[in-house]
C-alpha cells in the first residue's frame, strides 16, 4: 500500500506519521519550498525566524497533550509564558492560566519532527489526480512531473485549493467548504530602538487580543522562546479588514499596522523596517459549520485539514490522525 499525501502542514504531517508508524509507505508533496504550511516562520539572513502565520498553540485533547509533552522533552516546542492583554478601546491585563506553546527555533519545528523519516517532495504543486492502470492513483504536478502507484490519496490543502483537485469527483466536490478559510494580513514591524522615545520595545504587553478596530492580534516576537532579540511587533489584521484590503499594497498595509499599533499601545511607534504577508486562507470562519473529514466511498480519496474541526493547530493534528485511521481501516478491510 502506497499513500500520497498532498500538503505538508500539520494535518499532512500528522497523517503521514501515523500511517508510516502503522506500516504504510507514504509520500508527501508540498508546493512550498519549506514544509509547515500555515505554521510558517520566515527565515531572515539565514539566521533567525519571524512567525508570520500561527503564533502559538494550545492543547486540550489528551492524546495531543501526550504528543506535546514528547515535543517538549525533545525541545521541539517550548511553553511561551506571556500574560495576555486585551484591547477594547483601552489596553488592560487579561491574565489566564492557559498553557501556550511555540515551535523552536521556528513554528514549523513540530511538523519537521513528524516528517523526519518520511519521503517529502517540496516545491511540487500537484495540479491533477486521476486513476491510472489497475486502479492505482496518479498525481501530476504543475511543472509536468508525474507520480504514480498510489492506492490512497489524502488531500490536506486549504478547501479552495482542494476543490481544483477534486473537480472530476462531483460527489466529493460538492462537500468542499470552499469559503471556510478567511484571509489575514500579517505585518512584522521592526522597531527603531535607537529612537530616544522608544517605548514600544519595552512595553509590558507581550501579546494582545484586540477586540475593537481592524487588528485582531499583536505581539512582541522577541518575547517568544528561541527568537531573535531585536524588538519586533507582529500585527495580524481581522478577516474583515483583510478581505477588504486584498489588493492594497504591502507598504500601505504596513503603514496602517504602524498607526494601529501606536493607537493600541498609546505610544509612538518608530520602525526601521517592515515585512508583510497576505494569507488568502488563514483562519476558519466561525459562522460556517465544520464538516469533519471528507470522503466518498466511490473513490479512495480523503480531504482533511484544521477546518474539519474548527481551525487551530491542535485540530489540524487531530484531523490528520483521524483521516489516517480511516485510510488505514479502508486499506486493511477484507474487501481490499
Ligand atoms: P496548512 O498549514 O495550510 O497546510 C496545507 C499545505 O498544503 C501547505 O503547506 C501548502 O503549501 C500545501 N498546498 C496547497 N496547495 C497545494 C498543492 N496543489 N500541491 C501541493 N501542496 C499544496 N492556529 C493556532 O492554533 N494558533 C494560532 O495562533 C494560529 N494563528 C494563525 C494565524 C495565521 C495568520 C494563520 C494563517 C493561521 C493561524 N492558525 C493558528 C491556524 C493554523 O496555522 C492552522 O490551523 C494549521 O497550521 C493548519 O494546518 P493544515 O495542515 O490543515 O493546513
Ligand atoms: P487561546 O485560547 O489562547 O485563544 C483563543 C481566543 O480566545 C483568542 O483568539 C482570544 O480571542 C480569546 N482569548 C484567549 N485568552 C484570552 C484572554 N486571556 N483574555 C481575553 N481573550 C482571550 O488559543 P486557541 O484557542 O488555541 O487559539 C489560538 C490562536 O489561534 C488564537 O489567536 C486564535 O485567534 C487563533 N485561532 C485560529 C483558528 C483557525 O481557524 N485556524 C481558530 C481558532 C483560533
Amino acid at each position: 500500500m502506497k499513500i500520497a499525501i498532498i500538503g505538508a502542514g500539520m494535518t499532512g504531517a500528522s497523517a503521514a506519521a501515523w500511517l508510516a508508524a502503522a506500516g504504510a509507505e507514504v509520500e508527501v508533496f508540498d508546493k512550498g519550498r519549506a514544509i509547515g504550511g500555515r505554521m510558517s516562520s520566515k527565515r531572515l539572513d539565514n539566521a533567525y525566524y519571524l512567525d508570520m502565520g500561527a503564533q502559538y498553540f494550545t492543547a486540550r485533547d489528551p492524546e495531543f497533550l501526550a504528543v506535546v509533552a514528547h515535543w517538549q522533552r525533545t525541545s521541539t516546542v517550548q511553553p511561551w509564558h506571556f500574560t495576555p492583554y486585551v484591547y477594547n478601546d483601552k489596553l488592560h491585563l487579561s491574565a489566564d492560566e492557559e498553557q501556550r506553546f511555540v515551535g523552536v527555533p521556528s513554528m514549523q519545528q513540530p511538523v519537521k519532527q513528524l516528517l523526519a523519516d518520511i519521503s517529502v517532495t517540496p516545491s511540487c504543486r500537484i495540479s491533477q489526480l486521476f486513476q491510472a492502470q489497475q486502479g492505482f492513483w496518479h498525481l501530476r504536478a504543475e511543472d509536468g512531473r508525474e507520480f504514480s502507484g498510489f492506492s490512497h490519496v489524502l488531500i490536506t490543502v486549504p478547501p479552495a485549493q482542494a476543490s481544483i483537485l477534486v473537480q472530476e469527483f462531483p460527489a466529493l466536490l460538492q462537500q468542499v467548504p470552499e469559503t471556510i478559510l478567511q484571509p489575514c494580513w500579517a505585518v512584522v514591524l521592526t522597531l527603531n530602538s535607537d529612537e530616544p522615545q522608544d517605548v514600544a520595545s519595552s512595553h509590558p504587553a507581550k501579546g494582545i487580543f484586540v477586540q475593537t478596530g481592524p487588528v485582531r492580534w499583536a505581539c512582541q516576537l522577541q518575547d517568544k522562546p528561541g527568537r531573535h532579540a531585536h524588538p519586533r511587533w507582529l500585527v495580524h489584521f481581522s478577516a474583515e479588514f483583510s478581505n477588504a484590503h486584498l489588493t492594497t499594497s504591502a507598504a500601505d498595509v504596513a503603514s496602517i499596522a504602524k498607526a494601529e499599533l501606536a493607537r493600541i499601545l498609546d505610544c509612538p511607534v518608530e520602525i526601521s523596517d517592515s515585512l508583510c504577508h497576505r494569507w488568502l486562507y488563514a483562519t476558519v470562519d466561525v459562522k460556517q459549520s465544520t464538516p469533519g473529514i471528507l470522503h466518498c466511498p466511490q473513490w479512495p480519496i480523503w480531504l482533511a485539514g484544521d477546518w474539519c474541526f474548527g481551525g487551530r493547530i491542535e485540530n489540524a493534528w487531530l484531523a490528520g490522525r483521524q483521516a489516517a485511521q480511516q485510510i488505514w481501516q479502508n486499506a486493511c478491510s477484507p474487501a481490499k
